[in-house]
């Protein structure tokens, strides 16, 4: 069976720049020099998900690529 890939989408709007995402799983996510985070898309779901579960105002949202349907929250 071949693994899912995932969108993920960060509400800029919502992200305070608190870094958690990236400590939480830095393979999957980084900040740069603005203290925006950027997504590895290609990072494992697990890093994704756990990202996703420490961004304390639910800015990133993660979605199934192939189907569209919402995988988290
Ligand atoms: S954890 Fe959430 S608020 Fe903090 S940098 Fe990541 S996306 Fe932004």
């Amino acid at each position: 069976m071949s693994r899912r890939t995932l969108r993920v989408e960060i509400d800029r709007a919502l992200c305070v720049g608190t870094s958690n995402c990236a400590e939480a799983a830095p393979e999957a996510y980084e900040m740069d020099e603005d203290c925006v985070p950027h997504a590895a898309e290609a990072a494992a779901e697990a890093a994704l998900l756990a990202g996703a579960e420490a961004c304390p105002v639910g800015a990133i949202s993660l979605y199934d690529r192939t189907t569209g349907a919402r995988v988290y929250p």
